[in-house]
This record gives C-alpha cells, sequence and structure tokens, in this order.
C-alpha cells in the first residue's frame, strides 16, 4: 500500500523547525500537568513511586494515606516486621517484591545518605528496586530533571496513540493544538500515519 507518510511531512516542514513550536504549544495546552500520586515530602514521594510500578496511582493514592502516617521516617519501615509491612502494601501488587526493595532502600537511606533521599540519578539508582524510570520521575519532581521519564504511556502517545485529543482509532485533528505541524493531521481515514515526527 502507498505511504502517505512523506508526502504529508513535506507539506507541515522540517521537523527541525517544528519541534520548538510543538513543545511550547503543549506546554501551554498542559500547563496544570501534574503527577498523580499524593505524598507531603520527599521520602512520600520515593516511596510513592516505588509502590506504583505495575499498578495505578489511583491504586497507590488509596493505600498511601495510612501507610504514611504510621511510617514517617525510613527507620519505621525498617522496625517492623516484614509480613507487617508486606500487609501493610499489598493491595498494590507484587508486594513482597515490592517490600524487599523498600526495606533495602530505607537500610541504605539510613546507613549511605543520613535517612535522606538523595537527589541525583547516580546516587537514585543505588537503591534497592529504583531503576531509571522511578529515579528519573523522584530527581524531575525534586527538581533534578536529568531525563525524560520513558513510560508505556509515553511511549505510546509518541506513536500517536493519545487519550484525549490524539485517538488512536479517530484522532480529533480538528481540536488539536498541533493541527498545522502534524504530518499525521495531512492524511486521511486509514491512510492516517501513525507518527507526529
Ligand atoms: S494526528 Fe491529529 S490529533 Fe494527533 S497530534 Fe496530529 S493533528 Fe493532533
Amino acid at each position: 500500500m502507498r505511504s502517505f507518510v512523506p508526502e504529508a511531512r513535506k507539506r507541515v516542514g522540517r521537523k527541525r523547525a517544528r519541534i520548538v513550536p510543538i513543545i511550547e504549544r503543549l506546554l501551554v495546552e498542559h500547563a496544570d500537568a501534574t503527577i498523580a500520586l499524593t505524598f507531603r515530602n520527599e521520602l512520600e514521594l520515593l516511596v510513592s513511586v516505588m509502590l506504583s510500578a505495575q499498578t495505578t496511582d489511583v491504586n497507590v493514592n488509596r493505600v498511601t494515606p495510612a501507610l504514611f502516617r504510621k511510617y514517617r521516617r525510613p527507620e519505621d519501615y525498617l522496625a517492623v516486621p516484614v509480613e507487617e509491612l508486606e500487609n501493610d502494601i499489598r493491595p498494590t501488587g507484587f508486594f513482597r517484591q515490592k517490600t524487599r526493595s523498600l526495606r533495602g532502600t530505607m537500610k541504605m537511606l539510613v546507613e549511605d545518605f543520613g535517612g535522606q533521599v538523595p537527589r541525583t540519578l547516580a546516587e537514585l539508582t543505588r537503591l534497592p528496586g529504583v531503576a531509571r524510570k522511578t529515579a528519573n520521575v523522584v530527581a524531575s519532581e525534586l527538581g533534578n530533571t536529568e531525563g525524560i521519564v520513558v513510560d508505556t504511556h509515553v511511549r505510546r502517545l509518541s506513536q500517536r496513540h493519545g487519550r484525549r485529543v490524539c485517538l488512536a482509532r479517530k484522532p480529533r485533528c480538528e481540536d488539536c493544538v498541533l493541527n498545522d505541524l502534524c504530518p499525521s493531521s495531512r492524511t486521511s481515514g486509514d491512510r492516517r500515519a501513525c507518527r507526529t515526527s
């Protein structure tokens, strides 16, 4: 089947020229974008992000109010029996693995970081169970952005599978702030290209 993508790309102009306006428009459009997890301090942020693996932020937010009333310092996570912490985070799923990670992380925070949550990617990824994605989210929220967090949603979005406007089956190009910069808006129906680059 003939591809209409190269043709459409030519009509919207060069990628380098489009990237800055695209970012600026999305910044305005999503000025209120914020992390969906609920937390009051750096430790709660770290724990929330660790618990959010393989589950939804809504689910984590259901568990954390009671959890954070009970566990206020890294030492508190180490002071209870393993089974008790497992039980307290059970609804977030993978609770045994998450308990192991939480306890390992709390131990390292106490022993190596003076009980404080570190801010750099290099330090954060030393914590047990904290991989690059978790570390990037935490570092960014702490004002030390070192990279772009690419989770499954970001990956899908970058391939034009959005949730609100750029819908997979029928993108709402007429309502989209990127309409004149997006090659996919220049194709139609089955021919619609599945990327904005
Ligand atoms: S395909 Fe349409 S809705 Fe999606 S980014 Fe392009 S113009 Fe916007």
